[in-house]
């Protein structure tokens, strides 16, 4: 490994005891104490200037050490992942509590871990493929915030199509030597590691010769340029490796199977779908509240449109409770339920962002929605494109064609 660490003791966690309550509301709500003690822990460590940080499209670059001293604090209270196991720091949540996670952090305008790649993508690959060193060295410190991570996949010429990907890594002796260039890697500027893609084998099929491994960025050859957005952040950089060291023991998974830990997608947190209607519906309160008083709400129009916002956030709503409700049953979710969701998500946060723009006139063309319109554009490519996720769902929902 190329650097030490120590795994901490979940000690320091200073749970309350959910038995300790009797409700009667929990007839109705499986997840009565484990919200209660939240919203309760929420209550003594969450402040102001906190919710201030996380708010979606005011916060700047100040706010991110902020953020990542609140993940700290959330992983030290054991609220930064519910849904990981308890060997991990986790809580073990089933699906309805990690519902009421999603719930009560929306609706006490708390922001979650700030290192949102590495807890919610890395970590589960890293749990069901890593080492014992590898898990004992990383996922604390990146369940804390103390090592933020990323995610090194698409390159220029490699996104959709991942499999395509070239950058190389060759093993000379107990190193791999990793040259390319990655793109689009979000936190790429803040990162301390990256979960990098690399062609081992060159020669076999493109599926086939991948490997993953988990990259030190302050190693000698790394060199990473922030890409500025038009919504005027340095959200994601490029990447360049050039004759990089890995140690070996840095590798995720077996040699040549990286394509295995890219698919290992299959999160701990199943709830994690429901943070986008809540979002969703968060952001419409928001723009009604800057509306109220104003006579362009009068406007038949401008209600259409809120009514329509409205219906399709509530949609989203149900079909996501839908297949949570399933997955807590034991079932699995719909095929293509995931991409719908995203589909769903990506139109109503463009839509709304374009509706604060245009009722709000030059209001709107200026501070927070002007920066909401523009990092709107993303929803539609980040995390398959809105092309890929409907070929999916034509695909394994309804048994079209390829
Ligand atoms: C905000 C944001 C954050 C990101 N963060 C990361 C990150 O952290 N790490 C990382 O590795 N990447 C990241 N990406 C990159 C992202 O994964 C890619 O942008 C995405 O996979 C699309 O790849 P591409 O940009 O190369 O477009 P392409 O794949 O070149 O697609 C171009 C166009 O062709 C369409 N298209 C492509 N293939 C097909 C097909 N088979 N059928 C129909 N249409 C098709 C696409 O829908 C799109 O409209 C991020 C992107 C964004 C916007």
């Amino acid at each position: 490994m190329a650097t030490g660490g120590t795994a901490a003791t979940t000690d320091d966690a200073d749970h309350d005891d959910p038995a300790d309550h009797d409700d009667p509301a929990d007839h109705d709500d499986p997840a009565g104490p484990f919200r209660r003690e939240l919203v309760t822990w929420l209550q003594s460590h969450l402040s102001p200037e906190v919710v201030a940080a996380g708010r979606v499209g005011e916060g700047g670059d100040d706010d991110f050490e902020v953020l990542r001293r609140w993940n700290a604090t959330l992983a030290d209270g054991g609220w930064a992942a519910p849904a990981w196991p308890s060997a991990y720091h986790g809580r073990d949540a089933t699906v309805a509590e990690q519902l009421a996670w999603h719930e009560e952090m929306a609706a006490a305008d708390a922001p979650g871990p700030v290192n949102v790649i590495g807890v919610s993508n890395i970590a589960p690959a890293i749990m069901a493929m890593g080492t014992d060193e590898q898990r004992r060295r990383f996922l604390w410190p990146m369940l804390r915030g103390d090592e933020i991570w990323s995610q090194g996949m698409s390159e220029p010429d490699a996104g959709s199509d991942l499999a395509s990907l070239r950058t190389s890594a060759v093993l000379d002796g107990d190193h791999f030597v990793v040259n390319g260039q990655k793109t689009w890697n979000s936190l790429g500027r803040l990162a301390d590691w990256c979960q990098l893609y690399v062609r081992t084998d060159p020669d076999a099929p493109k599926h086939r010769g991948i490997s993953c491994l988990l990259v030190d960025m302050a190693t000698p050859g790394v060199d990473v340029r922030p890409l500025r957005t038009m919504a005027g952040d340095h959200t994601f950089s490029e990447l360049f490796f050039a004759d990089v060291r890995v140690p070996r023991d840095c590798l995720l998974g077996p040699l040549h199977q990286g394509w295995r830990v890219a698919m290992t997608t299959l999160s701990h947190e199943r709830a994690g779908v429901a943070r986008l209607h809540l979002w969703m519906t968060e952001r419409l309160e928001s723009l009604l509240a800057d509306l109220r008083g104003r006579p362009v709400l009068a406007d038949p129009l401008v209600r259409s449109r809120v009514a329509a916002l409205y219906e399709r956030i509530a949609c989203m709503r149900w079909s996501t409770t839908r297949e949570l409700e399933a997955v807590g049953l034991g079932r699995q979710p719909s095929p293509g339920s995931g991409s719908l969701t995203k589909l769903m998500w990506s139109r109503i946060d463009q839509d709304l962002a374009e509706l604060a723009v245009d009722v709000l006139g030059l209001e709107g063309l200026t501070g927070r929605w002007a920066k909401l319109l523009a990092s709107s554009r993303q929803a539609t490519i980040a995390g398959g494109t809105t092309e890929i996720n409907r070929n999916i769902v034509a695909e394994q929902a309804l048994g079209l064609p390829r």
